[in-house]
């Protein structure tokens, strides 16, 4: 199901960008508005607009963004200071690109519960 969203752009490659971490099904690259020393956005390469539309059969593209986000810690250095993967979901959480993104935040200490 194609889609125009800015992700899905920068999964064709119409959107420069400097992917950090690339698989089969997800691909990430850094916050253009970090929040923390380590902010890095781990998509699918299949768009699915908010968690509200994922389905089982996502389950395993959905699943891998968590093993991307284990990997880019590993490589960003803060796999064991801590930090934090976190999907926001419409816009009363902050959700602002609708095509699902998991944050990565890590490189200072994250309070809870979040803001
Ligand atoms: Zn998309």
């Amino acid at each position: 199901m194609p889609s125009d969203s800015l992700f899905c752009k920068i999964v064709a490659g119409e959107i420069p960008a400097e992917l950090v971490y690339e698989s089969d099904t997800a691909v990430a690259f850094r916050d253009i508005n970090p929040q923390a020393p380590t902010h890095v956005l781990v998509i699918p390469r299949k768009h699915i607009s908010t968690i509200n539309d994922v389905t089982p059969s996502d389950e395993a593209i959905v699943g891998s963004l968590y093993t991307a986000a284990k990997e880019i810690a590993a490589s960003e250095g803060i796999a064991d200071d801590g930090y934090r993967a976190v999907m926001n979901c419409n816009e009363g959480a902050g959700q602002s690109v609708f095509h699902i993104h998991l944050h990565v935040l890590g490189g200072r200490p994250m309070n809870w519960p979040p803001g």
